[in-house]
């Protein structure tokens, strides 16, 4: 992508093969899939002829640079594609990380085939933006780790095929927290790992958000994602990139919604005039969509910079919190664009409106990318 906005062919290409997709089998879908609440595992599918080697295999057999990454979570919000899925490739980062080889290998081709769903369990009902304090904890036994804790909050837990989970495999240190910390993949068929849903605010699917329980849950060694105890700068390192990815699936669901404000303002007439030529209407969208358009720049470049190497962290949190804010307000503000219309729930604006208010707890608070912000700006022994 150019800083003028222009595609390479190659961009352009996996782009349009995605909005092809979406067009064809996700806009006409979605109100029977919110009718049944049944998350659509064809979806997955669909998506692994098109999309999903994207960010696992080597770059000549289909794997893309962030920058091509973030057109898709992009596209992915615009056509609102479920989270499950959404989240299912950003997570899958961590399958080659998998230690055992046979293990790796088997979660990598059932991921590329469309039959893996992911979920990154990681909050727990004491712990959310403290991540490093988890106390679930996992020791070895007999080749084995045994699990036990709680995780809260989670998305997809009971529709997951695997979860990649946070857990203590050392002792806490007050100090250095972090260090004791590894991820475990946990298939979800392993006895002793139980899921139960909470319902939210943007609940869509049966079991699309809730608490994982482990109670001796035990799994192969071989499922550790790197080393033991080096779990918590893999985590950081996935998480800060898939901030951006999040902003930018948030951007495009509020630009969908923008589209959708723009298009009502310029047919609703109201006092004998369009609304459209209210300034109040379309000044908010003006605004709006310029706050989008700063946060999506934001995001390609936070990208561009992972993609040389280089230090990207305030530039992401600047997409989660900044990109995420703006995403509600928008969303919001074409809600009310529609007036009542856009009130109800067979208004996709209703959905929009509550899924964009969870990218604003979801992956790290607006609060806490701030601090990430000040940290950088200040150096860690001024900032708050
Ligand atoms: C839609 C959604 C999806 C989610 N998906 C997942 C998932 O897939 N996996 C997973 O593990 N978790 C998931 N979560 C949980 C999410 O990561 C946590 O909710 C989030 O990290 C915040 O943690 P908390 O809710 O415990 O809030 P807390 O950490 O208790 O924070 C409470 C409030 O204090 C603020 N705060 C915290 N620290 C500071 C500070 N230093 N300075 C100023 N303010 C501060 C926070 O911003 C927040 O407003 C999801 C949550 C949502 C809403």
């Amino acid at each position: 992508m150019n800083l003028n906005g222009t595609l390479s062919d190659e961009e352009t290409i996996i782009r349009e093969s995605l909005e092809e997709y979406c067009r064809r089998n996700i806009a006409p879908a979605y109100e029977g899939w919110i009718r049944e609440r049944e998350f659509p595992r064809s979806l997955m599918k669909g998506l692994s002829q098109l999309i999903l080697g994207a960010t696992v295999l080597p770059k000549d057999e289909g794997g893309v640079d962030e920058v091509t990454l973030g057109l898709l979570s992009e596209t992915m919000g615009k056509y609102e594609v479920p989270v499950p899925a959404f989240l299912t490739m950003h997570f899958a980062k961590m399958l080659p990380l998998i230690s055992d080889e046979n293990t790796r290998e088997n979660y990598v081709n059932r991921y590329l085939s469309g039959d893996l769903v992911l979920c990154g369990a990681f909050t727990e009902p004491g712990f959310g933006s403290d991540s490093a304090s988890i106390t679930t904890e996992a020791h070895l036994e007999n080749n084995k780790y045994v699990l036990n804790g709680e995780k809260a909050f989670v998305s997809s837990p009971g529709i997951a095929d695997a979860h990649i989970i946070s857990v203590r495999t050392s002792e806490m240190h007050e100090e250095r927290k972090h260090k004791g910390i590894s991820l475990i993949l946990v298939d979800s068929k392993e006895s002793g790992l139980e899921t139960y849903e909470d319902e939210n605010m943007a609940s869509l699917f049966r079991g699309d958000f809730g608490r994982v329980r482990l109670n001796n849950v035990r799994t192969p060694q071989g499922n550790i994602i790197g080393r033991e105890n080096e779990g918590f700068a893999i985590l950081m390192n996935i998480l800060g990139i898939q901030r951006v990815h999040v902003g930018l699936y948030a951007i495009g669901l509020a630009m969908s919604a923008l589209e959708e404000a723009i298009e009502y303002a310029k047919t609703r007439k109201v006092f004998g005039e369009y609304i459209s030529k209210y300034e109040a209407i379309s000044f908010r969208i003006a605004d709006d969509w310029s706050k989008l358009q700063s946060a999506r720049m934001m995001a390609f470049k936070a990208l561009a910079l992972n993609d040389s190497g280089l230090d990207n962290s305030a530039e992401s949190s600047v997409v989660k919190g900044f990109g995420c804010e703006a995403a509600f307000e928008a969303v919001s503000h074409a809600l009310q664009t529609l007036g009542a219309s856009g009130y109800v729930k067979t208004s996709s604006l209703e959905r929009k409106f509550r899924a964009s208010r969870g990218f604003l707890i979801g992956d790290g608070t607006p609060e806490v990318q701030k601090l990430i912000i000040a940290r950088k700006l200040f150096g860690k022994s001024f900032a708050p």
